[in-house]
């Protein structure tokens, strides 16, 4: 039997990065079985289902690379399998209509709590005589009230639930629409889904679901609850921790392989490795290897990964997208500058990330329109502009405008001047970048070019040099 697995999300906000690393196990669950991965939009609560938010959880599902089989199914189309079940159900005695108003479960439970129990439905509507087809009601499901209900957990191991603590269930609102759990088992069936990965903030719908199942006569699929994703201090990953949607990282400049590495040795390991290529991921992955306590989130880790992925990329693959933050940037224009390819290349190993990678790229195309101040206090005293000069005239006789005779140049230059490299080097990255920092200076004014590594140190003197 093929496997199939998928992801059904909520289209009522961002694609969390949470949910994100549900999607991915459950994709790799599909991959390393060689079975199917499947898409389904819960979209049933019409009020906070939004088309921008199924957008954006399609976008970020494919901009990690997370492909998916067959069409997307969309759960408010299945309205009439939904509806279908129920009547099943009620046929067979397995559901019933309630007629409970707000106010008598209001004081049901509140009777419940004074009496020191859990509030949950008691099923009197279970034994009443039907009330009016055309007033409002809503039908329940009649679950066990013996025995209990285990899930095998793929994760979590088997998960022992009392039936008793478990009340019956509503499938159908009094407004006619599906509720979660009915709906939920009716597609998952329907698409033949063999495994059920998600969040572990589902687990105590499952025995419910498992309950429906069984009324229904459909087979069992496997589950698989993924702890949740902690932040450093032990409380569930939010807004406080940092950012929480996929397109943050996206925009943040964060590579789809790093995340992708780092959302999949979030609560997965193997061995001590921390580098997975896609391909080994899906050979090692297997759901059984996931934790089952909750993963912590850990930025600087994210980060390493992320540079570790970006050191590896080829530059023109980076072009496009340094090209649009340039262009973010204020830098429209990057044809008349020097090689972007080259750029991106000298940029790359130095930086964390896609943003910083085009902030440190962006004085290649636009001369500094300020320095910064403490550098130039800390560089560019007195004692320097004798140097510059120097270099700034040899520069323009140098033969060869190649990394390696710049380089030979200013050690040459500071020699002779009985100071160290740096002593030269910061105060011409200051004069052409506005900063203290860039790639070498060699490979940098190589890049920049002759003339306007002139322009800019002239300029910069101009600037800069105090009059005496
Ligand atoms: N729509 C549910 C959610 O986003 C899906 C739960 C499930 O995977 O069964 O939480």
């Amino acid at each position: 039997m093929s496997i199939r697995t998928r992801f059904a999300p909520s289209p009522t906000g961002m694609l969390h990065i949470g949910g994100a690393r549900t999607a991915l196990f459950s994709w790799l669950h599909a991959r390393h079985h060689g079975g199917q991965f499947l898409l389904r939009i819960e979209d049933t609560d019409r009020e906070r289902s939004t088309e921008e938010a199924t957008r954006v959880i399609l976008d970020g599902l494919q901009w990690l690379g997370l492909d998916w089989d067959e069409d997307v199914v969309f759960q408010s189309r299945n309205r009439e399998a939904h509806v279908a079940a129920v009547e099943k159900l009620l046929a067979e005695g397995k559901a019933y209509r309630c007629w409970c108003s707000k106010e008598e479960l209001d004081a049901m439970r509140a009777e419940q709590r004074a009496a020191g129990r859990k509030p949950m439905y008691d099923g009197r509507c279970r034994h009443r005589d039907a009330g009016p087809l055309d007033a409002p009601h809503v039908i329940r499901f009649r679950s066990p009230d013996a025995g209990q209900t285990v899930v095998r957990d793929m994760v979590l191991g088997d998960v022992v639930f009392d039936n008793r603590e478990l009340d019956d269930l509503i499938l159908m609102r009094s407004d006619g629409s599906p509720t979660y759990n009915l709906a939920v088992v009716v597609d998952d069936a329907a698409m033949g889904i063999t495994h059920v990965i998600r969040g572990a903030d589902h687990l105590n719908n499952t025995p419910r679901q498992m309950q429906l199942y069984e009324a229904l006569g459909l087979p069992m699929p496997s589950f698989a609850h993924i702890p949740l994703i902690h932040g450093p201090d032990g409380a569930k990953m939010s807004k406080r921790h940092g950012a929480v949607a996929v397109t943050e990282y996206r925009e943040a400049g964060y590579l789809p392989d790093a995340m992708v590495n780092y959302l999949a040795r979030l609560g997965w390991s193997h061995g001590d490795q921390e580098v997975f290529s896609r391909q080994e991921l899906i050979e090692l992955f297997d759901v059984r290897d996931v934790g089952k306590t909750a993963a912590r989130f850990d930025q600087d880790k994210l980060d390493w990964l992320n540079a570790h992925y970006l050191r590896a990329a080829s530059p023109e693959a980076l072009a496009d997208d340094v090209r649009a933050r340039l262009a973010a940037l204020g830098v429209t224009d990057t044809e008349s500058g020097p090689d972007l390819v080259r750029a991106i290349a000298l940029l790359q190993e130095r930086s964390r990330n896609l943003a910083e990678l085009a902030s440190g790229a962006r004085f290649f195309y636009a001369a500094p329109d300020e320095y910064d101040d403490k550098a130039v206090r800390k560089h560019l005293k007195a004692s320097a502009w004798p140097l510059v000069e120097d270099f700034a005239r040899e520069a323009a006789a140098l033969e060869d405008w190649t990394a390696e005779a710049i380089h030979v140049l200013i050690s040459g230059l500071c020699e002779r001047h009985g100071v160290k490299m740096g002593r030269l080097a910061q105060p011409i990255r200051i004069l052409v970048s506005g900063g203290p920092v860039s790639p070498p200076i060699d490979a940098t004014l190589a890049l920049l070019g002759r003339e306007e590594t002139l322009r800019r140190i002239r300029r910069g003197i101009e600037a800069l040099k105090p009059a005496v």
